[in-house]
């Protein structure tokens, strides 16, 4: 239903031919790797324009309603129907001018929360109630105002002088916000180096293109990186001084996930799912062993923060399970109230508990999984064993 209101407006498509003179540009050129979307640059420049003037169209659409649209159908347009075809434009919209053209910091903020508003996978979840629904719109109609004024201006200004840009580790490095050199310089150097890690271990295939630099990643003040999956856009937050360490990290994790791009879709999901599993199944040994082991169990007083104290510990649960039961830190006996927690949080709380897991957040899925993996078998941090499983995932989902 939402399909009659779409405009789309795809990048020219990379010919066979643009492929081949790509591929000889690559071998001449060693110090530098160019993306496949280098070849149709100019174009892109352009494309923008008509991007930007669709979005206008869609915006007068919007708050005009030429098809005399009921409030609720206008905030049906930024639910799911449309979160999945017309914002996947806005989202290269706004990512692209990001990385395209100069522009003041202010303006790049709201091009920032532009993309970020734009995600593809982002999804509004409105209550239906008229006044929510109101305000939502209200609101969102003033943002895309500001969104296309800032647009405009932006493709009117100047593109980003790319050969003056500088090149680390096979990257190009796109400043993106005026950042000064002593910034750009630090960023430079965690791209070297994990550009250098993927060397070692082999994964050339992810050392092209650019490495865009930006003030902050979707307005996350903790985020320090991003892949675009869609657009094959590698992002990077400007002040890294003081976190080089897990910048390179993240890098290779984001980087990680290039690869598992590169895979068959199909072949490449099967892989990672079968790695996730393998590394979950040591991971619950790795838990059972644990929480029966009576050594590692806490003692009767133990604080475990400001507010509780172990009172002891418990089977309990289904399956039965240990458990340690808490008190208040405060409380004298007889206690007047107990709680409990289980043994394996309460173990890994207190750092006793080592899973197999080779970070917490590889937990999240297959795929941030994978991606933990790579970045920590790139900085020789992975067990003989996992990087065994590791490697073997990599070659059926490349499908060599
Ligand atoms: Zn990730």
């Amino acid at each position: 239903m939402a399909g009659r209101y779409l405009v789309r407006l795809r990048e020219p498509k990379v010919s066979r031919d643009d492929w081949r003179r790509l591929r000889r540009v690559r071998q001449h050129n060693p110090t530098y790797m160019e993306s496949p979307s280098e070849a149709t640059e100019a174009e892109a420049l352009v494309c923008q324009e008509q991007r930007v003037e669709a979005f206008a169209e869609f915006l007068k659409w919007f708050t005009a309603g030429g098809e005399a649209l009921t409030l609720r159908d206008r905030v049906d347009i930024l639910n799911e129907a449309v979160a999945k075809t017309y914002k996947y434009d806005l989202q290269d919209l706004f990512e692209g001018l990001l990385t395209q053209y100069e522009m003041s910091a202010k303006d790049r903020k709201v091009m920032e929360r532009a993309a970020r508003d734009m995600d593809r996978r982002r999804r509004y979840q409105f209550k239906f109630d008229p006044v929510t629904i109101m305000k939502t719109y209200a609101t969102k109609r003033k943002a895309f105002r500001k969104y296309l004024e800032v647009a405009r201006r932006v493709v009117e200004g100047k593109p980003i002088d790319r050969g003056a840009c500088a090149v680390a580790g096979g990257f190009r490095i796109i400043n993106t916000g005026a950042f000064n050199p002593k910034v750009m310089k630090v960023v430079e150097g965690v791209v070297a180096d994990a550009s250098e890690a993927m060397r070692k271990v082999g994964l050339e295939s992810l050392i092209y293109g650019d490495i865009n630099v930006v003030g902050s990643i979707r307005g996350s003040r903790r985020s320090i990186a991003h892949y675009s999956w869609d657009t094959d856009l590698v992002f990077i937050r400007a002040n890294l001084r003081g976190r080089e360490g897990p910048a390179e990290k993240t890098v290779l994790h984001e980087l990680a996930h290039r690869l598992e791009k590169q895979f068959d879709p199909a072949r490449g999901q099967r892989a990672l799912k079968k790695l996730y599993n393998a590394i979950k199944d040591q991971d619950e040994e790795a838990t059972r062993s644990a929480v029966w082991d009576r050594s590692l169990w806490p003692e009767k007083g133990t604080p475990l923060d400001k507010k509780w104290k172990v009172a002891g510990v418990s089977i309990g649960g289904r399956p039965p399970a240990p458990r340690v039961e808490l008190a208040l830190l405060e409380d004298p006996e007889p206690l007047s109230y107990k709680a409990h927690v289980g043994m394996a949080n309460y173990q890994r709380s207190k750092g006793v508990l080592h899973g197999a897991f080779v970070t917490s957040y590889a937990r999240t899925s297959p795929s941030e999984n994978f991606a933990e993996m790579v970045a920590a078998w790139c900085s020789d941090e992975l067990p003989d064993d996992q990087q065994d499983l590791l490697l073997k995932a990599i070659g059926e989902g490349l499908g060599t």
